[in-house]
């Protein structure tokens, strides 16, 4: 076992106490084994001590080794406000986006390499479209169009019919899967559990929970497989169904954890840190100007000198004069090299 830096400047400061240097070393090295029982209530667990106090956006991934489940938390706070500070939303609108921003966190645990994740809801009510999009490097970004002030409501009622979309491209020039479900209940975990009913056949239990500073979440799943305690699943779904949202938004991920689940075998893995990021480029704007009518482009053109691209995830304004679009239908490539205003 090779040890990091970080696990040997643990064992300096905790030289003292062996039980909290294993504890560090082997969160540091492979992931945490938790034995539930055995969880202490001393300062071993105290994110602070790992070098970890910002536990924030952050999402773990658990598994329960002899229940046959699988486990996901996270609480996003500044991937959340950096979605927030580009466009004021209504509470309402707010509370769904910040749901479908953790919705989206949770669901990416497992895309990797160049891979992409989209949770869309498409509906025909007051609030219309929300769009999370997450890449395999847990970057983040996120939109809500809605009309006039909605007020708070259950889903079903504020975004009328609609239908929840998953995407996931796996990258690598692999086929993209998409998943859809018709939205219904009265909440948007209430919808993706509706999802996964539908869609994977395994019984998942999902808690979301969003204000104006943190998005959060968590996830449980049952495995495939014989179970060894047949009555695990039920008891999880006992415990976190004690669960109320102050907790996720309140609490410290390790700390809510172990509140629910002490008396459970929990291993817990390396948790996977999340940041906000829009993909907007000037080189896909112009690609995406590329599909449009020559003829209505030099028209625009004609009547507003420049034409103005503003990416609706971020609010990043692209410009494009006579020139740049001249070289984008002549074949040749766009100045890209400066980003205008
Ligand atoms: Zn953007």
């Amino acid at each position: 076992m090779i040890r990091c830096k970080q696990a040997v400047r643990a064992q300096q400061i905790f030289a003292e106490t062996t039980v909290i240097y294993i504890l560090v070393t082997v969160f540091l090295e492979t992931g945490w084994v938790l034995h539930g029982s055995a969880i202490p209530e001393s300062k071993s667990l105290e994110p602070g001590l790992l070098g970890l106090d910002e536990m924030s956006d952050c999402l773990h991934r658990f598994l329960f080794e002899q229940l046959a489940a699988r486990g996901e938390i996270v609480r996003l706070a500044a991937t959340w406000q950096s979605v927030l500070e580009r466009r004021t939303y209504p509470p309402a609108v707010r509370q769904v986006l910040g749901e479908a921003v953790a919705a989206a966190a949770l669901l990416s645990a497992t895309i990797k390499f160049d891979g992409l994740l989209t949770l869309q809801i498409q509906a025909k009510g007051p609030l219309r479209l929300v769009v999370v999009q997450v890449t395999s490097e847990r970057a983040l970004r996120a939109l809500a169009r809605w009309d006039g002030e909605p007020e708070p409501a259950p889903l079903r009622d504020l975004c009328g019919d609609g239908t929840l979309i998953l995407t996931i491209d796996l990258g690598q020039g692999r086929e993209p899967y998409q998943g859809m479900v018709s939205l219904r209940g009265n909440t948007l975990a209430e919808a993706l559990e509706e999802y996964f009913a539908q869609s994977e056949q395994l019984p998942t239990r999902i808690d979301l929970a969003a204000d104006e500073r943190i998005a959060a979440g968590l996830l449980l799943q049952r495995l495939p497989g014989a179970d060894a305690d047949a009555d695990g699943w039920n008891r999880l779904g006992a415990l976190v169904a004690t669960l109320q949202p102050a907790e996720l938004l309140e609490l410290d991920t390790l700390i809510l954890l172990r509140r629910l689940f002490h008396e459970e075998d929990m291993r817990l893995f390396d948790p996977d840190a999340f940041f906000y990021r829009c993909t907007c480029s000037r080189e896909r704007t112009a690609a995406m100007l590329h599909t449009l009518n020559e003829d209505e482009l030099r028209q625009t053109l004609d009547e507003q000198g420049t034409i103005h691209v503003d990416c609706e995830f971020c609010g990043h304004r692209y410009a494009f004069d006579s020139i740049d679009i001249a070289g984008l239908f002549a074949g040749s490539t766009p100045d890209t090299s400066t980003v205008r205003h």
